[in-house]
């Protein structure tokens, strides 16, 4: 242990709990004890001291209680002579000023000074933008920064996290050597998909100013976020490893060594120290230590070799002018690399041989109107994407054509019509499976930067924005892209691949019918596949590397509670990595066809959930519900005194009548726990026949967040056709009707909601 480092975190840990202690008294005094502490949309109040103390601070009064613990874990600074300095203080100090740092961001959030305001700064905005015209729906306003994670990000990056698609974070402090070295850097963490956290400042500078300089987009959607400029707000990051281990973890408020043990061995974060190194920053990153993430600093200090706490090295220096390498450039990208190798990150990535920066982390990216050379699809064009199987010998891997005229001679911000049919071959290469890679093409094309996918099949619609022309991004590249990325994410079932972009108007019409009979085909295909047509259903426990217990059983009728798995989805995944997540669940006996349960699935869930739960019921959520992770699109839940469920989207902020929020919500459905009355869901089971059958089915829903309404209105308007009550979806109330029980009873009665009439619920 360095006896450098300890006196240096011990002096740090010790000013910032004094500042806390004295920045508290006076809140207090100007504020009162009672005034209401919180980070926003969140149902772990202030994480770390939640997770670490099991204590719900929601007034300022009750921050005291934190703060004496905090000065209970400081020691003494270490006199000069006769002192030895010891790991377990520099930790305990670590811990304290987590603390301390926490009560201080809580208490700036009470003076409304988080997030931190920086005037002319612009987020990047959240996912549920409609168009990319409109700017948004996003984190935070205009001229601020993004302070705290909501629960609604921790969740939706809980997926990414999980499968592998975000192999970790980084938490970078300080400030880069250069403008364009913190371009670097951040550009080399976001072509691994590594989630960059950004605050801490050298001498005022901070890395969020450099990347903001440079025009880098920071944001959710960009795996980019700025916490605040001061070294004090990089406690977010730690709230966020917290929450990951209450959230997906099942882990109690409290069990602080089971959370920071958590978070050692499955959340894969480091800390990247830039620039000078002060001692606030040594005492913040020994309580980074505490959580098992080391410290790698861009400059020369004394460091930490591997102990109990971690198999691999603390601290590490490696000074940025003397790493080996031709220019700022290269040294920043070999910094980037030991981060990687000190904390183990796994990252795979396929090199795609495009003019343009390409990763997941550029998927969330928006091409407006005004920055866009041209379109495909959308209003004023059409585009289709088709992927297809054929025998080995019909396919060339690697051929890539365009038939037809590629965009030179369309005017700027133009539109043309596209066809991109993606043709496909391998050994163990099915029908079945047709669907499922065609959906990636999404996900692929998004990775280039500067290109925009939505949509898919015939309603696909991609812009290509000019500063990507410009670097010389064509037509061609899209199939390059769907070529390297089907070898490199499916090569187990895909040998070759070949690409065809139809731009010529007969050949494209041609292709576009070919591809509607297809899609109608498969249309008819998954509609005909119900739960009683086939005899194995499949697992799938993904999500156990976060919730431990936690297993989805995924059903032709019933999908994952993610929507990303369906039971197509789990077979191929199945044929492609046979002890892979997805196991087949042979079915046996029938024993309830109503419940829905069987003997397999029983005997599974038993196994799947490591005996935390004893039987699943596939269609009740009054009896056995199926357990859910933390990725649910939609909760559902019971309001005993209207007889129904009410379903609350995962994008819907608003009040519901259970008197709580999705955040809230989400803290009781998760963490693969059986609790009847409530159920995380993906959205399409909503619509399904089996949706709740055995309590009733879709006639239960007596309020449903507007957000689902809109963006589902045809599927629901379909159900609702189904259960013989075509009106029934004007009789559901939303958040702009009723967010109290009362406003709701009022609503169903005077719309004459059929779960009013029903049996009892329960
Ligand atoms: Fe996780 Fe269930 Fe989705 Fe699988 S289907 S990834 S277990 S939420
Ligand atoms: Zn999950």
């Amino acid at each position: 242990m360095s006896r450098y480092i300890a006196t240096r975190a011990i002096r740090g840990a010790n000013a910032i709990v004094t500042e806390a202690e004295w920045m508290l008294g006076r809140a207090i005094q100007e504020k009162g004890p009672d005034t209401p502490v919180a980070f926003p949309n969140t149902a772990y109040y202030l994480p770390v001291i939640f997770g670490m103390t099991g204590t719900e601070v929601t007034t300022l009064g009750q921050l005291e209680q934190a703060m004496k613990h905090a000065r209970e874990l400081l020691h003494p600074v270490p006199a000069h002579t006769h002192w030895t300095p010891y790991l377990g203080e520099t930790l305990d100090s670590g811990m304290a000023t987590l603390l301390a740092a926490e009560v201080i961001e809580a208490i700036r959030y009470v003076y409304g000074l988080q997030p931190e305001p920086m005037p002319g700064f612009h987020l990047a905005g959240g996912t549920s933008f409609t168009s990319p015209d409109v700017n948004g729906g996003g984190n935070g306003a205009d001229g601020h920064l993004n302070g705290a994670i909501d629960d609604i990000q921790l969740r939706s990056w809980g997926i990414q996290l999980v499968d592998g698609r975000m192999p970790g974070f980084a938490a970078i402090v300080g400030a880069a050597k250069s403008n364009e070295v913190a371009v670097k850097i951040i550009r080399e963490f976001q072509r691994r998909n590594i989630l960059c956290f950004l605050s801490g400042n050298v001498n005022g500078r901070s890395i969020i100013h450099q990347l903001a300089e440079e025009g880098v987009e920071l944001g959710y959607d960009t795996y980019t976020v700025p916490f605040g400029t001061d070294t004090l707000s990089a406690i977010y990051a730690l709230g966020f490893a917290t929450r990951s281990a209450l959230t997906f973890g099942g882990l109690k408020p409290g069990q602080a060594r089971e959370i920071l043990l958590y978070n050692r061995e499955r959340v894969f974060a480091f800390v990247l120290a830039l620039g000078e190194v002060d001692d606030l920053k040594y005492a913040a990153a020994a309580g980074a230590i505490n959580f098992g993430f080391p410290v790698i600093a861009d400059t020369v200090i004394p460091e930490i070799l591997p102990t109990g706490i971690t198999t691999y090295e603390h601290v590490v220096s490696m000074p940025f002018n003397e790493i080996e390498g031709g220019d700022d450039l290269e040294r920043a990208e070999r910094l980037v690399q030991k981060c990687i190798e000190v904390r183990g990150v796994k990252v795979k990535v396929a090199n795609i041989p495009v003019p343009v920066p390409y990763g997941s982390a550029f998927e969330g990216e928006v091409v407006r109107k005004a920055d866009m050379r041209v379109e495909f699809g959308g209003k004023h064009s059409r585009c289709f994407e088709y992927l297809r199987m054929a025998n080995l010998d019909e396919v060339t891997d690697g051929k890539i054509d365009v038939v037809g005229s590629n965009f030179d001679s369309v005017p700027e911000q133009g539109h043309m019509d596209v066809g991109i049919v993606v043709t496909v071959a391998g050994r163990e290469m099915q029908k079945d499976f047709e669907p499922v890679l065609e959906r990636q093409i999404h996900y692929f094309v998004n990775g280039a930067s500067g290109i925009q996918h939505i949509g898919q099949r015939d309603i696909a619609w991609i812009r290509i924005s000019t500063a990507a022309a410009d670097k010389g991004f064509n037509l061609e590249h899209l199939g390059k892209i769907l070529h390297a990325r089907f070898h490199a994410d499916f090569g187990a079932i895909v040998d070759k691949v070949q690409v065809t972009i139809y731009t010529e108007p007969d050949k494209l019409d041609y292709w576009l019918a070919e591809a509607r009979a297809a899609y109608d085909y498969r249309n008819k295909r998954l509609a005909d596949l119900t739960d009683l047509a086939v005899d194995e259903f499949y697992s799938c426990t993904l999500c156990q590397s976060f919730a431990p217990n936690h297993v989805c059983i995924v059903s032709p009728e019933r999908l994952g509670l993610c929507g990303a798995y369906n039971w197509l989805d789990c077979k191929a995944s199945f044929s492609i990595n046979p002890t892979g997540p997805n196991q087949p669940i042979k079915l046996g006996k029938l024993v309830d066809p109503s419940k829905g349960y069987w003997e397999g699935t029983n005997a599974y869930a038993k196994i799947g959930s490591h005996g935390s739960v004893e039987e699943v019921s596939m269609y009740s959520i009054m009896e056995n519900p199926m357990t859910a992770c933390g990725c649910f699109e939609c909760i559902v839940m019971l309001i005993p005194e209207a007889n129904g469920v009410m379903v609350v989207s995962r994008e819907d902020t608003s009040m519901t009548p259970s008197g709580m929020t999705f955040s809230t919500l989400a803290g009781m459905a998760g963490g693969g726990i059986q609790t009847p009355g409530v159920m995380g869901v993906g959205k399409y089971y909503l619509v399904s026949p089996k949706f709740i059958s055995a309590d009733g089915g879709f006639k239960r829903v007596i309020w449903m967040s507007s957000v689902l309404k809109e963006t589902m209105a045809a599927e629901l308007q379909a159900v609702a056709e189904r259960e013989g009550d075509p009106d029934l979806i004007e009789r559901i109330a939303d958040e702009r009707h009723a967010t109290t029980v009362e406003d709701l009873l009022m609503w169903l009665e005077q719309h004459n909601h059929p779960a009013l009439m029903m049996d009892p619920i329960f």
